[in-house]
């Protein structure tokens, strides 16, 4: 389950990326002040039951605490969180594509994929994942 246009609503930080160069540093950091989407959180209750229920976000690494917290105060129901290692620059797909490639070495049978970022869902469709879109309108198709 993606984090940022499914769980939290990061409309409000998504002009930090019109730019050149794009603030990103600055984009990443204003995702503690994210309202939640209430849609995407009772979504993901609801498919939790006795799966775990893994995070995949493209966030850095040095915000796991303020994600953590921001999951917390908003109910967010999870299992395990993976982010973005600090430094790293690759796209959200390349990113993400890594993780899955972890959590299937560590176990994880990886039963259906959430994400917002049209590159994100045809990683996971083309890895052999049930993959559902979901339209946030940050992308363009
Ligand atoms: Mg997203």
């Amino acid at each position: 389950m993606d984090v940022d246009g499914v769980l939290s609503d990061a409309s409000g930080r998504q002009h930090l990326l019109a730019g050149e160069p794009k603030s990103w540093a600055a984009f990443f950091e204003a995702s503690v002040q994210d309202p939640p989407i209430s849609e995407g959180i009772r979504l993901v209750a609801g498919l939790v039951d006795d799966r775990a229920m893994v995070l995949v976000t493209a966030r850095p690494a040095r915000l796991a605490d303020t994600t953590v917290a921001w999951l917390e105060r908003n109910s967010v129901s999870w299992d395990l969180l993976v982010m973005r290692r600090d430094g790293d620059h690759r796209s959200s797909p390349e990113v993400k594509s890594e993780a899955l490639e972890g959590l299937r070495a560590d176990g994880y049978e990886v039963q259906l994929a959430l994400d917002d970022d049209p590159g994100n869902a045809r990683m996971y469709q083309a890895a052999g994942v049930s993959t559902v879109y979901l339209h946030s309108g940050y992308y363009d198709l």
